[in-house]
């Protein structure tokens, strides 16, 4: 069985609130199973404090100028080329998807939650409006790779509220089609299917950060976080989201908003998905997603993200991910 590394270590200081004796800090060094990134565990020491923010005051202020709400998405937001989409734009339930105007891949889409829902909190955000967001963005790749079939690489995103990375406040993901895939897919894609096998193993063995088995897919607290409270779920035999059916799709979003009212149980408002897709019926990939929370907005706001996230690309969080694990559970058995 694989083996999930973890090192424990202290750093010794002479402490200003003991008069100065010598006294041991204790932090973990953890890798994970798939990349092989690294990530420290501080807990304990209350990296990322509570909201002081009024989000509801924020999207009242930003609501003139926003170009998805219901009164302005029709004129303000960019339609699809006619030979890929017709009409423009796909809607499915409340969703609505078009094209990003700053792309980031050959193909790039936002799609909105609902036009007429302009302020989500994180247990607003539900099952139904989440499948259906899902849905149009499966769609919106099932017709890119039907026209381009070199675009193979699929991936659904969400940035949710400005420390995540979102410009625009209105509630929506983002999803990206390529020729080539992101650095992360590719290493998750690298990892090989006897990782995934023994990873998946070795936290049933465990169980200490196993949150569901759900049917179709498995949701875990990571073993090593690349960021705060980071969730991560496994669909065998998917290897695209194009290859995900109704059932599995509704399934998946269920355990979305479950994390996400767990999110909330913690205290966060903010977050980041990523559905990570391998060219369809890629031999031994589980279709893999991963969620982080992201700092609160605040005056003085500090970023969850530091020179070691971004410049050592390692983790480093106070939340315990065996304690996220307990947070999570009771959010999927309410399902
Ligand atoms: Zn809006």
């Amino acid at each position: 069985m694989l083996e999930l590394r973890r090192e424990e270590l202290t750093a010794r200081i002479r402490d200003p609130a003991g008069n100065f004796e010598e006294t041991e800090l204790h932090f973990e060094i953890r890798t994970d199973p798939l990349s092989g990134h690294t990530s420290r565990l501080l807990p304990g020491t209350k990296l990322l404090p509570e909201s002081t923010f009024d989000l509801a005051e924020l999207a009242k202020e930003t609501r003139r100028a926003c170009p998805f709400c219901g009164e302005r998405i029709e004129s303000a937001t960019p339609k699809l080329p006619e030979d890929l989409a017709p009409r423009g734009r796909i809607q499915v339930g409340e969703a609505v998807l078009f094209p990003n105007l700053l792309p980031y891949s050959e193909y790039s889409s936002v799609s909105v939650y609902s036009p007429d829902r302009r302020f989500l909190k994180l247990r607003e955000i539900s099952p139904r409006l989440i499948a259906d967001n899902l849905s149009a963005q499966i769609e919106f790749a099932r017709v890119v790779m039907r026209h381009d079939p070199g675009a193979r690489w699929v991936s659904i995103n969400a940035n949710y509220l400005p420390p995540s990375g979102s410009s625009v406040f209105h509630p929506h993901l983002q999803g990206s089609v390529n020729r080539s895939p992101t650095t992360m897919q590719r290493l998750l894609v690298a990892a090989g299917a006897d990782r995934y096998r023994g990873y998946l193993d070795a936290e049933r063995a465990s169980g200490e950060r196993l949150v569901a088995d759900t049917g179709n897919v498995t949701w875990l607290a990571s073993f090593a976080s690349i960021g705060p409270a980071e969730m991560r779920a496994f669909v065998p035999a998917v290897a695209s989201p194009v290859e995900l059916d109704s059932a599995v799709v509704e399934e998946l979003s269920a355990g979305i908003a479950a994390v996400l009212a767990c999110y909330a149980d913690l205290g966060f408002e903010s977050f980041n998905l990523a559905v990570y897709g391998a060219p369809p019926s890629a031999k031994g990939y589980p279709l893999n997603l991963r969620m982080i929370c992201r700092s609160n907005l605040g005056t003085p706001y500090r970023s969850d993200a530091t020179w070691l996230e971004r410049l050592h690309w390692e983790g480093a969080t106070d939340l315990v991910p065996e304690e996220v694990a307990v947070c999570a559970r009771p959010h999927f058995e309410s399902r």
